[in-house]
C-alpha cells in the first residue's frame, strides 16, 4: 500500500536486531516506498538495527531517529503485567552506560530462552533452543515471538497468536518473566545517552487510565520521562484523544507508531497498524526540536 498523505511517521518498529523480520535495511526501503516521512526503529535491549541503519546511510528524504525499547519494571505500587516498556529516542548509540546495561538485557534474555523452551518441552512441544537459532539467526535478540513462530511452522499450534493464549503470554504455563530494568535506570540512561525517554504503549498496561495512571505517569515524569506513546495501533480513538490529553497537561511530548514486527506480530503493518491509523508528522517535528537533550533530569 502506498500512502497518498507522505505526512505520515512510525516511531515504533521492530528489526531482525530483535523480534522483527526485516532488517534495517529493508525497513529504510519499505518506509521509502509508504512514503513514511519519519521512522525509528526501537528494538527490544539492543541498538544493533538503528547501528546498521545509520551505518548503511539513511535514504534522503527520510528523517530516522535511533531509538530502543527497554523493558523496565515500573514505579513501586503499580503492576507490570509484561507490557512496561520505556522508549528512547535520539540516543547516542554508543553511549557506555546504555550499552552496559543493554548488556546485561541481553545477558538475562539468553537465560530466559531456554527456560521458556523447557517448559514447553515439559508440556510434550519438543522444540529446541537450536533450532529457533537456526531458523531466525543466532546473532540478533531472541524472544518469544521467534519460539512461536516456529510452533506454527512445526505445526504445534494453527496461529502465531494462539501460540501466545495458549503457552507463552503472560501468566501461561511456559512464560517466564523478564529480567526488568527499574524504570529510573532506564530514564536515566537514556537521558545520560542525550535521549528522550518515553512510556510506550500505555493502553497495554493493566492500569492505563485514571487516577493511578496518571499518578504514575507523574512519577515517571518526576524521573525524567519526556514523552508518552499516544498514537499505537491498539489505542481506540478515544483513548488516544485522552493519552493527548495527559501529555498536554503536563508538557510531555506525544510519540507514536505501529510496534511494526514483519511477519513476527501478524496483521500490523508499517505506518498504518490496522485499518485508517496513522502517525501525523507534526509529532516527530515537536521531538527533533527537544532533540539532542541535555543528560540533566528535568
Ligand atoms: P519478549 O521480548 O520475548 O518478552 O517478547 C515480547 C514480544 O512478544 C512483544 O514485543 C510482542 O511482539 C510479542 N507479544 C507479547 N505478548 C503477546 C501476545 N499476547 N500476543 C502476541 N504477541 C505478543
Ligand atoms: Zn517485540
Ligand atoms: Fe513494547
Ligand atoms: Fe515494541
Amino acid at each position: 500500500m502506498v500512502c497518498s498523505d507522505p505526512q505520515h511517521i512510525d516511531l515504533h518498529i521492530h528489526s531482525n536486531a530483535s523480534d522483527g523480520s526485516l532488517s534495517p535495511r529493508e525497513i529504510l526501503n519499505q518506509a521509502l516506498q509508504l512514503g513514511l516521512a519519519a521512522v525509528s526503529i526501537t528494538d527490544h535491549d539492543t541498538v544493533a538495527g538503528s547501528v546498521a541503519a545509520i551505518e548503511g546511510g539513511i535514504p534522503s528524504g527520510l528523517a530516522f531517529l535511533t531509538g530502543i525499547e527497554i523493558s523496565a519494571a515500573p514505579p513501586a505500587g503499580y503492576s507490570a503485567r509484561g507490557s512496561f516498556h520505556i522508549l528512547g529516542y535520539g540516543i547516542e548509540l554508543r553511549s557506555p552506560q546504555l550499552n552496559k546495561t543493554l548488556d546485561v538485557l541481553q545477558q538475562a534474555r539468553s537465560n530466559r530462552n531456554p527456560q521458556i523452551i523447557a517448559r514447553l518441552r515439559d508440556m510434550g512441544i519438543p522444540i529446541s533452543l537450536e533450532a529457533v537459532q537456526a531458523e531466525f539467526g543466532g546473532e540478533g535478540q531472541l524472544g518469544r515471538p521467534h519460539i512461536a513462530q516456529l510452533m506454527v511452522q512445526e505445526g504445534w499450534v494453527a496461529s502465531f497468536n494462539e501460540a501466545f493464549d495458549r503457552f507463552l503470554g503472560a501468566g501461561k504455563p511456559a512464560y517466564v518473566d523478564k529480567h526488568r530494568v527499574p524504570c529510573a535506570d532506564a530514564l536515566a540512561i537514556i537521558r545520560l545517552a542525550g535521549g528522550l525517554p518515553v512510556l510506550a504503549h500505555p493502553g497495554l498496561l493493566k492500569i492505563n487510565r485514571g487516577v493511578a495512571f496518571e499518578t504514575m505517569l507523574d512519577s515517571l515524569q518526576e524521573m525524567g520521562m519526556r514523552g508518552l506513546e499516544v498514537y499505537y495501533p491498539e489505542h481506540s480513538p478515544e483513548l488516544i484523544g485522552y493519552y493527548a490529553d495527559c501529555a498536554a497537561r503536563r508538557g510531555l511530548l506525544k510519540t507514536g507508531g505501529t510496534d511494526f514486527h514483519g511477519t513476527l506480530k501478524p496483521g500490523v503493518g508499517m505506518g498504518f497498524g490496522r485499518g485508517d491509523f496513522f502517525v501525523p508528522v507534526a509529532l516527530y517535528e515537536a521531538l527533533a526540536r527537544c532533540l539532542p537533550l541535555s543528560a540533566s533530569p528535568r
